[in-house]
């Protein structure tokens, strides 16, 4: 294709299936052609071929967020993008479109730094912080886009723009938040954080305390500092070999926590949830920045997963009771429950403001499952019943990063945002892509187009 270095595959040619495919496999993306960028003139010649041939363009780094169905679309594969340079003095790292979260831990590290990477490395640093980030610190640091100095950006007019604070201040806004819906980054500058190890890992319960775990954890989280973020998840985990042992056939309650702080100051805060009771592991333990991504315990393969989630106000008892009926051991429901904890940093706008949503969150609730074995009507049903029956504890909104592939509807993507800022992308939307060339995503349709 004119103008492009790197490689293109159309329907039949190698290498298709496995430039179309990424790590979550819930549908079965057919794209009518697929760059696979190897530089920034790469993205704006490809989006200017999908203008001109009249496809809507979709941006691929890792296939770790995946949403609307790509079929019959243009997609930008940035995965051979992977420059990464560290700049120590002043503290940023700045990080090509296809770099994941582990190459910058372990280019960060050896300085003493970290960036606001969230629970897996193997997710994608860009599209991860244009949806919010929601990070291992995050109470202590806010939102990974709260921290981006300055971004490489096509438009969907083709231009390469700069954009920060200073330049093209209302794009700056949009994008830190707006996911791909106002260009394509091909780099992006992030300020680092003053942190070399942390003291975290996790507390695997089993099934039969998880009531008193969650309700415990609930309390817990009131008390807690900035410097501890935290999570809970609970798990029916399945009969395979390359868990660890005590785990396998269990349900487990699991409580993870990443504590910032000095680690000797971790010990009050953790002692009263290692005196819940007994475990069948415990890892918490001091560690360096690069292990951080051990913390959640993810699936490092690809997984066919569906996905849904709220935002909470709070996680009173009434909330963690109806949680518990429909994902706590007795449920038998196709359901991994995790319930994060928010608030802290989190809640305050940065001094550059941006279009993240769900500030007014105390928590967010993630439900998500794997297919085969459950079935998509079953988890449709299942997971539809969960989310209503929390959303009397909801604020009514929910988070960009964390929706699944029946979230790509106007109203579900409306409610990741507040809706002065909701307005605000649709008008900047109007004017930096009023045919909606970036349609195949969580789309923010341009104001004025119907909807
Ligand atoms: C196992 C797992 C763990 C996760 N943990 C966290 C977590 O802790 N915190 C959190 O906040 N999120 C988390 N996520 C969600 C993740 O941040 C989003 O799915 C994110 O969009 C993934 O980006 P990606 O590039 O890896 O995925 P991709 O599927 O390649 O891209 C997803 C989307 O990101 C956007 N995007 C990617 N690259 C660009 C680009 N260059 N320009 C513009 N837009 C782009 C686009 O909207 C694209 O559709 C997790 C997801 C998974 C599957």
């Amino acid at each position: 294709m004119i103008g492009i270095s790197g490689p293109v595959f159309r329907p039949g040619d190698d290498g298709y299936d496995g430039e179309r495919l990424g790590y979550n496999l819930a549908l079965d993306q057919r794209p009518a052609l697929v760059v696979g960028a190897r530089a920034a003139a790469d993205v704006a010649a490809a989006v200017r071929h999908a203008a001109g041939a009249g496809l809507g363009v979709a941006v691929q780094a890792t296939g770790h967020g995946i949403s609307a169905p790509t079929d019959g679309h243009l997609v930008v594969d940035t995965s051979r993008m992977r420059g990464v340079t560290v700049d120590p003095v002043r503290r940023t790292v700045l990080v090509e479109a296809g770099v994941r979260w582990h190459e910058v831990l372990g280019a960060v590290a050896p300085h003493g730094l970290a960036p606001l990477s969230g629970s897996n490395p193997e997710v994608g640093v860009v599209g991860y912080t244009l949806g919010g980030g929601i990070g291992l610190l995050g109470r202590r640091y806010g939102y990974a886009a709260d921290r981006v100095r300055r971004m490489t950006v096509v438009t969907a007019d083709g231009q390469l723009r700069e954009v920060s604070a200073e330049r093209e201040p209302d794009l700056f806004w949009g994008l830190r938040g707006g996911k791909d819906n106002l260009g394509i980054v091909v780099a992006m500058e992030l300020d680092l954080v003053p942190v070399a190890r942390i003291f975290g890992g996790g507390l695997y319960f089993p099934g039969e305390s998880a009531a008193e775990v969650l309700h415990a954890y609930a309390a817990w989280t009131e008390t807690v500092p900035e410097e501890m973020s935290s999570s809970i998840q609970l798990i029916q985990y399945p009969e395979l070999p390359v868990l660890p042992e005590p785990l396998r056939g269990r349900f487990v309650a699991h409580v993870r926590i990443a504590w910032c702080g000095a680690t000797a100051a971790a010990e009050p805060w953790v002692r009263p949830l290692r005196a819940l009771g007994p475990t069948l592991l415990d890892t918490l333990r001091e560690m360096p920045v690069t292990e951080t991504g051990s913390i959640h315990h993810e699936p490092p393969m690809p997984v066919a997963a569906y996905d849904r989630n709220t935002a909470l106000r709070e996680l009173a008892p009434g909330a963690v009771d109806t949680l518990l009926e429909l994902a706590g051991p007795q449920a038998e429901a196709p359901v991994i429950l995790e319930i994060r904890h928010h608030g802290g940093a989190y809640a305050r706008m940065p001094e550059v403001p941006n279009a993240v949503g769900g500030r007014d969150a105390a928590f967010m609730v993630f439900s998500t499952f794997i297919m085969p074995p459950a079935t998509l009507p079953d988890l449709r049903e299942v997971h539809a019943t969960l989310h209503d029956k929390i959303a009397p504890w909801g604020t009514g909104g929910s988070f960009v990063n964390f929706l699944g592939i029946d979230d790509a509807t106007p109203d579900r993507v409306r409610a990741c945002y507040a809706p002065a800022d909701y307005r605000r992308l649709a008008a900047l939307k109007a004017s930096y892509d009023p045919a909606n060339l970036f349609r195949v995503n969580y789309n923010i349709p341009p104001a004025g187009a119907a909807s």
